[in-house]
């Protein structure tokens, strides 16, 4: 394909509002480059993105290569193509035979470049491996992998973007919107007092033993005419009017009452940690760990016991202040785990740089996996992730056998789903916890035995 002028000049109308041209390289790719070099074994990973005439380096992992004119470079090759370029001998290739790509201080021999595209569509950039040594071309599903890596870039623009050019109207018609229905805060306020809310709790488990490794905490408001409601239908609100700080505040407490109350039932053992979900504010307030630290010391629970799920969201608007939190809640000794990783702006540059213990991939993702080989890859990349990033990897929403067998295939180590077991109340953790070992049944056995929420 040759680029018209009306592509090459909405391609640079993105560059441009993105204001990625012409500026140093930045950190927030590294992990990807790194990603990229160690997943395919090559000597150097490059992402860079082009102008009219230039093509600019974003990052690089392995050997540094410097910013270069346009038209001697892969970024060209990847342009013309409109897709990706495998190059099994750049000595001898017409483009480079009398341009050498200059690195630092090796030369490279072969290279893979994929596409790095805007949201829609346009190739702003591209993503390339190189080998010092002659090497076999990438298969197909190799290929792929490489090209879910430039995604990442992608989600990282979108992010970079979304900095850029908020939108507050928006964002206060939905907020009025909300508050004009139901619940109101003092609903929510009537029902802490008068204990309507309650924990559920979902095993996860290893997935080669179906051991039960941990227990997520979940709320349900017990309303005397509505009956259980979710807590997508209130937590939302109680985050906006801030009722999530007393409410969380009893969801934590709660959860460390349990867990102490798990420890008397069976003093041997341990109780398997409990994680308790986080949302935004309530990570962001000031004093968190310290906050935590009291109630831990209160119901007489070891830090160790208990785990905290964060999101995306929660971590991105400040990430000075969530490292910061982050950084007291493990020196405490709690674990915390990075919740519905991939549906936000997934990006790998904090997750390499949060001190995260836990992946947890979306169940958007384990849905998906039996659908084709695109989902697929995407789950195998985000196993192949966390193992580099030395996190464990806990699949959420299996439900059904075929996505354990593929994920346990895979590598993932930990799952949960209403395939393993759905949450549901203490009472009837209790005599899962008192199965031998803690190992799981056969879901069906489970189901047959009254086990539902
Ligand atoms: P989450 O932390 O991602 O929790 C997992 C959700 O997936 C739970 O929904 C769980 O019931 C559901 N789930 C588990 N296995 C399956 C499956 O196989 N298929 C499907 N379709 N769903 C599955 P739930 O309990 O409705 O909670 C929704 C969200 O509400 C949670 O998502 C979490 O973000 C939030 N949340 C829950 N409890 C609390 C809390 O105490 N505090 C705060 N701040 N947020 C909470
Ligand atoms: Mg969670
Ligand atoms: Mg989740």
């Amino acid at each position: 394909m040759t680029m018209n002028k009306t592509q090459e000049s909405s391609r640079l109308a993105v560059l441009h509002a993105l204001e990625i041209l012409d500026t140093p390289p930045e950190a927030a790719y590294d992990n990807i480059t790194q990603l990229a070099a160690e997943y395919f074994r090559a000597d150097s990973a490059v992402i860079a993105f082009g102008d009219e005439t230039r093509v600019w380096i974003k990052s690089f992992w392995g050997e540094a290569v410097r910013e270069m004119p346009r038209a001697n470079s892969i970024f060209q090759l990847v342009l013309e193509q409109d897709g990706p370029v495998t190059i099994p001998d750049l000595r001898t290739h017409p483009r480079f035979r009398d341009h050498k790509l200059r690195f630092r201080e090796r030369s490279m021999v072969f290279a893979v470049s994929v596409p790095i595209r805007a949201t829609d569509g346009e190739i702003l950039g591209n993503l390339t491996i190189f080998s010092e040594r002659p090497r076999l071309p990438l298969d197909p599903q190799e290929l792929q992998s490489l090209e879910r890596m430039a995604e990442m870039v992608t989600s990282q623009l979108e992010l970079r973007l979304l900095r850029k050019q908020r939108h507050p109207e928006k964002e206060i018609k939905s907020a009025a919107d909300k508050r004009a229905s139901w619940p109101q805060s003092s609903d929510l306020r009537r029902a802490l007092e008068s204990g309507e809310f309650v924990l559920h709790y979902q095993p996860e488990v290893d997935l080669a033993t179906r051991r039960i490794v941990g227990l997520e905490a979940l709320i349900r408001w017990n309303h005397p005419e509505r009956g259980l409601i979710p807590p997508m239908d209130f937590i939302p609100f109680a985050e906006e009017c801030g009722m999530i700080l007393p409410i969380g505040d009893w969801g934590l407490s709660e959860a460390c009452r349990q867990i102490r109350r798990w420890m008397r039932q069976n003093p041997q053992q341990d109780a398997p940690r409990v994680c308790v979900n986080l949302s935004a504010r309530q990570f962001l307030r000031t004093g968190l760990a310290d906050h935590v630290e009291a109630l831990l010391m209160q119901s007489g629970t070891q830090s160790r016991q208990l785990g905290l799920e964060m999101t995306e969201s929660s971590v991105m608007p400040n990430v000075h202040t969530a490292m910061e939190v982050m950084i007291n809640l493990r020196a405490l000794g709690i674990s915390l785990s990075m919740d519905d990783f991939g549906t936000g702006y997934s990006s790998l540059s904090y997750l390499h740089s949060f001190p995260f213990d836990v992946l947890k991939i979306d169940r958007s993702f384990v849905g998906r996996i039996t659908d084709g080989a695109q989902p697929l890859q995407i789950v195998r990349t985000i196993i192949e992730l966390a193992r580099i990033l030395n996190l464990t990897v806990v699949a959420e929403g299996i439900e059904t056998v075929e996505q354990y067998r593929m994920l346990t295939q895979m590598g993932c180590q930990c799952g949960q789903g209403f395939y393993i077991a759905r949450p549901m109340p203490a009472e009837q953790i209790d005599s899962l916890l008192r199965l031998p070992g803690r190992v799981l049944p056969d879901p069906d056995v489970l189901a047959a035995q009254g086990f539902v929420a």
